[in-house]
């Protein structure tokens, strides 16, 4: 593999470059540039690029970038807080959830949440991000309440919370439609939801990876019926674990497609696996390649160009270095300071719970970037 300071340096000139490598490759390019939308296969072959091809690939998507959101990298003050970690699923890649009656099973109560959001306050968060595992005896109400605490410490919060696999839950549970389920949150102060449990948006990888997780098409259908309400999400990929690239490439057009419908999403977050204590271990599954990373987050600035504008590195994922580099290949973003990251951690991640503005603000710097603090919606604050 090549040192991570030489994909960023092309020894010719661009134009001249692109006549040197595979046609099919610099057509997708050239059609970036020029404003248009690449299709299935071309995406699946730009995650194929190596060598030339691949600094080609990061250098069109650090233009693109420019061209859509400028020399701003921008990162958003939060809490992340997860409210139970009581789940009857069994995500192959989780090692978050307890099953009920588990001994480290835990449920925050009213209280405890609060004493948490208080802190978040108290720090200068301007969100409070919460999810929690699929609780089997958590209702609606409950839900409504865990909301009215939040926003009880101060309405001006933005709560960020309930993942589509949630929202699926509490439907079914209740048996109400998810649209009712989404109102009623709404109104008691919702503001947006992590566009989470996405993994890949392909039936047969969920099939291997969560069979017990909604469906494609049901995760569409609950993301669709928050931007119909009002409700902004996120959208994510967790990637490298048994997905083809063609099947990442879908995922990705997938989210394209939704934007062009509602204009619902605020970012894309690309999510390299963390498999050390989970399952996937033993299934010989590693976390991605450096190169792979890069390959994935240009070609989404690529792919999401003009529909979604915010491309996240996640810190948590890649480690501060890493998502560092990714703001070279076509990132924005560096998302949130979290405070208390539990999810990855139990996942052996290695890159700790939080990260304060100023370190976030000092990797910005370092890549060459202007940073500026956001809200969740990247309205910029600072
Ligand atoms: S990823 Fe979420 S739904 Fe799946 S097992 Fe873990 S906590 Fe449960």
């Amino acid at each position: 593999m090549e040192g991570t300071g030489a994909l960023f340096q092309l020894a010719e000139n661009f134009e001249r470059a692109l006549s040197l490598i595979d046609p099919l490759v610099a057509e997708a390019l050239e059609r970036s540039l020029s404003g248009r939308d690449l299709d299935l296969r071309q995406a699946a072959e730009l995650l194929r690029a190596e060598g030339r091809e691949l600094r080609l690939l990061l250098h069109t998507a650090d233009l693109v970038r420019r061209r859509l959101v400028g020399e701003v990298a921008t990162y958003v003050v939060n809490r992340n807080i997860n409210h139970t970690n009581l789940c009857i699923g069994s995500c192959r890649f989780c090692a978050f959830r307890r099953p009920p009656s588990h001994p480290e099973a835990y449920c925050l109560t009213p209280a405890q949440l609060e004493a948490k959001v208080r802190e978040a306050v108290g720090r200068g968060a301007t969100e409070i991000c919460l999810q929690g595992g699929l609780h089997p005896e958590l209702g609606l109400e409950d839900y409504l309440e865990l909301v009215r605490v939040v926003k009880g410490v101060s309405p001006e919060l933005h709560l960020h919370a309930f993942s589509p696999a949630e929202l699926d839950h509490l439907s079914r549970r209740e048996g109400m439609p998810v649209g009712e389920v989404v109102r009623a949150l709404k109104e008691a102060g919702l503001d947006s939801v992590p566009g989470t449990a996405a993994e890949i948006l392909s039936d047969r990888v969920r099939g291997i990876l969560c069979p017990t997780k909604i469906g494609t098409g049901r995760w569409v259908e609950v993301v669709k019926t928050c931007h119909r309400m009002g409700i902004p999400t996120t959208s994510t990929m967790m990637y490298g674990t048994v997905e083809t690239l063609e099947e990442r490439a879908g995922h990705l057009l997938l989210l394209r497609e939704i934007q062009r419908e509602t204009g619902g999403f605020t970012e894309f977050v690309p999510l390299p696996v963390v498999p050390h204590r989970t399952e996937l271990a033993s299934l010989g599954i590693r976390p991605p390649s450096l190169e792979e990373n890069l390959r994935l987050h240009a070609v989404a600035r690529l792919v999401l160009a003009g529909y979604i504008n915010h491309v996240q590195a996640s810190w948590v994922k890649l480690g501060p270095e890493g998502a560092r580099t990714m703001l070279l290949a076509g990132a924005d973003d560096l998302g949130g300071t979290l405070f208390e990251e539990n999810i990855t951690r139990e996942a052996g991640g290695r890159w700790g719970q939080g990260m304060e503005p100023h370190q976030l603000r000092s990797l910005i710097l370092r890549a060459g970037r202007i940073p500026r603090q956001r809200d969740t919606l990247y309205r910029l604050l600072d």
